[in-house]
This record gives structure tokens, sequence and C-alpha cells, in this order.
């Protein structure tokens, strides 16, 4: 458990803090960023505290960030009397959610923020009424399919690990039934948010329009968002999953069968989830998903087309599942449910990604490349202990919802053109020495290098930090950054919310 102290003393590194770029705040002598709190107010955790470590770890521990002081409001009121005083002090401020980020960025992703750790935000409740769920601003996915479940057999679209926090939606948020019903981040249709002058907002369509529309997207640039409404979908209880693993006998074969499953891919149904996964051993994948339609003898009649004109699959998983049955096959779990409070596990990865536009499948030499990669440079990266996974996941094609046109104005999320997002990956169970960590950088750059086109992107929440600001920004948000960089600038031009790949305010 954390244990939270109370502290109402000075902030004795408050002069390690690093300001934002462009600063020329000077701090009164004397006065610190915790003599400007409320006395006792703000339950909070100093470097001094003997639980900071554990509280400023990353998930991730590949990164470090420290950052002056861990918030644990429990209060919106203590979320916007921390924002005040770091405006006034011109510390930097960052929400963690889940702290899941790739990145850190939960911690600030570089040293010297004021972290706003969000736990004690975690109730998930279902209006029947509106059929909205009312979510805190610090739940995690698994505890929210649970209760939606438990409370009224209804259910989001969202990612996988049941662990990730609500970043998930703010950034984007893809999940196996998103091609049936979209990303986490087009379920908001209402949130609850701490703006950069530390008050406390509604934000909708209709009402703050503009800053609705930048958090459903780039909600770190813009808030801390407190509370958020979702739309949620009665639950189907009958789910075709499925999984077909291949071994094919050279990268030639390998090739051919990705393009007839992208071929197959552009015009699937939205009811259709897909990935296509392969790890270590080379170019041997899996082909795998779930099928929201409505029996498995329609998926066979989807599918078998496409299934004879691959090689003969070595081993095939087909079943019927209910939801939360499916959502835990995909966590790879035996439980949805996460500790609300003092959540403490870690692990150490890095990890990258690339998105394709639905107008632009890959080609056949792009392919080519990706496997001939995975063939020759897989299997040595796996020995020297970097085991690795790169899963591909479909967004687009057919009707899916994701691609949506009508979604293209409504949210800031960067992709709405998608056909496929690719992750990289790289993990290490015994943590990165520095030779291994410029070995995954390196590994897992080159992969992405030998698929990547002039017009490829990247997907928000797969935080790459060896991307500049700059990099960053265009491959996360393209077309979208010049209205969010004019929205930054009306709501937060002095950039309270800020962090290494965050949105830089208008000029
Ligand atoms: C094991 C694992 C599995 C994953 N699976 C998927 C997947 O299936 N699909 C997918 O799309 N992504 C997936 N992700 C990526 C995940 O969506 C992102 O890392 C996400 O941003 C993590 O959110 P968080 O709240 O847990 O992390 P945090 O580090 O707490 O937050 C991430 C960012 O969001 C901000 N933030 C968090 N909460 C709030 C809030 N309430 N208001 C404003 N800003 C906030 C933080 O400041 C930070 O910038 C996975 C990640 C991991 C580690």
């Amino acid at each position: 458990m954390v244990r939270i102290s109370i502290v109402v003393g000075l902030v004795p590194l408050l002069a390690s803090a690093s300001p934002v770029p462009g600063d020329d705040f000077e701090l009164s002598p004397g006065e610190t960023f915790v003599d400007c709190l409320p006395t006792g107010k703000v339950p909070m955790v100093l470097q001094s505290s003997a639980n900071f470590g554990q509280l400023a770890s990353a998930y991730n521990l590949r990164l470090k960030p420290k950052p002056i002081v861990v918030t644990l409001p429990t209060t919106t009121t203590h979320i916007s009397n921390t924002v005040k005083c770091a405006k006034k002090y011109r510390l930097k401020v960052s929400a963690r959610g889940g702290g899941h980020s790739y990145s850190a960025q939960g911690l600030g992703g570089a040293d010297g923020s004021v972290v706003i750790d969000l736990q004690n935000f975690h109730d998930v409740k279902y209006d029947p009424e509106t059929a909205l769920a009312e979510v805190g601003g610090g739940a995690r996915l698994g505890n929210i399919a649970r209760k939606l479940y438990d409370q009224a057999k209804r259910g989001i679209p969202h990612g996988t690990c049941p662990a990730v926090g609500m970043g998930h939606p703010g950034l984007g948020g893809f999940g196996i039934s998103s091609r049936n019903w979209g990303l986490m981040v087009d379920q908001i249709v209402q949130v609850q948010v701490v703006t950069a002058d530390g008050s406390l907002k509604i934000a909708k369509n209709n009402y703050n329009g503009d800053l609705f529309w930048a958090l459903k997207g780039a909600a770190p640039s813009f808030g801390i968002i407190t509370r958020f409404w979702f739309k949620t979908y009665a639950v189907p209880e009958s789910i075709v999953n499925y999984s077909y693993r291949f071994q094919p006998g050279s990268v030639n074969e390998a090739v051919d069968a990705f393009m007839k499953i992208q071929t197959f891919a552009r015009t699937a149904p939205k009811e259709l989830g897909l990935g296509v996964s392969l790890w270590g051993s080379g170019v041997s994948f899996e082909l795998s998903g779930a099928y929201y339609g409505k029996t498995q003898a329609q998926f066979n009649t989807l599918f078998q087309p496409l299934l004879r004109q691959l090689p003969a699959p070595a081993s095939t998983t087909l079943d019927t599942r209910g939801w939360i049955d499916t959502l835990l096959r995909f966590a790879g779990s035996g439980t949805l449910s996460v500790p609300e409070t003092g959540y403490n596990e870690h692990t150490t990865f890095y990890a990258k990604s690339l998105v394709t536009s639905n107008r632009a499948p890959i080609e056949r030499k792009g392919m080519e490349n990706f496997f001939n990669y995975a063939a020759q440079q897989g299997p040595g990266a796996a020995n020297q202990g970097l085991p690795w996974f790169v899963i591909i996941n479909l967004y687009g094609g057919g009707n899916s919802a994701i691609t949506n046109p009508a979604l293209l104005d409504q949210s800031s999320y960067g992709h709405r053109d998608t056909l496929w997002n690719f992750q990289f990956y790289t993990t290490m169970s015994n943590g990165f020495s520095p030779a291994g960590n410029t070995a995954a950088i390196n590994f897992l750059t080159g992969f992405d290098k030998v698929v990547r086109r002039s017009g490829d992107f990247s997907y928000v929440n797969y935080a790459d930090p060896t991307y500049s600001r700059s990099q960053a920004q265009r491959l996360y948000y393209g077309k979208q950054l010049t209205r969010l960089s004019l929205v930054k600038k009306k709501w937060d031009k002095d950039q309270v919310f800020w962090y290494p790949q965050s949105i830089d305010p208008a000029k």
C-alpha cells in the first residue's frame, strides 16, 4: 500500500526543478511551491519521504524521470490548488493515471514535474437512465470492464491490459472490439477537467467544445481529467475467438500470406477484430482476433475463403466465449481486477509504432523487407537476450468504426485514416544494461525503418521517447497539429502541462 505523508514544510529539492523552457520566472526568496498550497491540505510525497522511490517509479523501469513531488489528491479542490501553485511557480504538471505510459509521461517524462497521481479517483458507475458510464480519471481498464459488466452487462471498447489507466482514452485507446465500436476516445461524451489556470470545468461538444476536442486525443497537454462520461454498449455473450499459427517455409511464403491477409482485411466487416503477430523465431506468425458477429457459422463463412488461400496452419484455436472471457483471453490473465490504489508492478521495455494509411496498403516490397529483417535479425536479437514481438493490428478496412469519416473532426486523435498499426516491442526481464538498451533501440529502429514510407505515422499511446519533440508532434498528430497548437495557445499558453512530447502553443 502507498503511505501518504501530509507535508507542510519546504520542498528541499525545489531548486532542481526544471521550469518550462523559455521561462523567465524567478522564485520569491524563502517561498516555495509547497508553501503556496493551503497548509496541510494536499496529500503529497516529497523526494525526502521514505515511500517516494516506490511512488515515483515508472511502470517501465527503463526510464527514471524524477518528479519534485507526487501529490495524491482525494478531491478536485486538491487538484485545482496543486495546478494553481505549480502555475504560480512555473512548474510543469503531469497527471498520472495508470502509469503505463511507454515513455513515463505520467511522471512528466523528464525530471522536475509536479505529478498529480489520480489513484484515488477510481470510481466507475453506470447510469441506466443515460446508458453512460461515469469513470474517475484514475480508474484502470480491467476494473472498468469488470464493474460495468457486473453493474449492467455493459462494456466499452478499450485495450487489453487491465492495469492501463485513463491516459489510454485521452490519447486514443485501441482494443480488439474497436473496429466494431471505435476507439475508447470515441466513446467520451463529456469530461470534468482541471485546466491550466486551476479551474474545474465541464467540457463537451457544445460547451468548451474546442477544449473537449483537444482533450480527446491529446489530453495530457490540455488538463487533468478528473471524470469521464463514456458511451457504453450492451455486450454480446457470444464472441468467436480465433487463432491460427503459421510456419511459412520461407520469407516469400510469409509475404504471400500477408499480402492475402491484407487484401481480405481491406474489405473485412467491422465485426471482425484482427491482428498478425510474430516474435523472436523469425517468420512464423499468428493470425488471431475476435468476431463480434453472431455465430461461429457466420465467422466460418467470412474467414474460410481467406484460410483457403493461406498455407495450412500449424495450429488452430477456434471457440465461442462471453464478453469477460474474451477480455481475459486478450489480457492473458486470470482476472480483470487490479488494485485501485497502491499498484506497484513494473517491467522494462522499449517499443515503437508505425501507422499506415488506409489509402496506401503496404506494398509487397515493404513486407519482403519486413519478413527478411525478422528472419535475419530476429533470431540473433532473441539470442542476445532481447525477446521481441511485433503485433500488426488491423484498424481500418471495410466499414471499420475507427475510420468512420464522420469522426474526423470529432476529436484530435491523429489517425482516422489507418489501415495497420504495427507495434514493435522488446522487453528485458532483468532490466536493460546500457549496451542492451542501445541494442534494443537499434534493433527496433531498424525494423521500423525497413517498412516505413514517407507519409506513415506513429501511435501516441505507444510513445517513443527517442523521437524529438517536433518529430513526435508530427508523427502522432499529423494534420491535427495546427489546430491543437491554436487550442493550446488559448488554454495553456504558459505550458503548465508540459512534457517532452507535449503540444506547443501556436506562436
Ligand atoms: C502492458 C500494456 C498494454 C497496453 N495495451 C494497449 C492496447 O491494447 N491498446 C492501446 O491502444 N494501448 C495500449 N497500451 C498503451 C496505453 O494505452 C498507454 O501507455 C496509455 O497512455 C497509458 O495510460 P496510463 O494512464 O496507464 O499511463 P500514465 O503514464 O499514467 O498516463 C499516460 C499519459 O496520459 C496522461 N494522463 C493519464 N491520466 C490522465 C487524466 N486523467 N487526465 C489527463 N491526462 C492523463 C499522463 O499525464 C500521461 O501523459 C498498453 C500499454 C501497456 C504498458
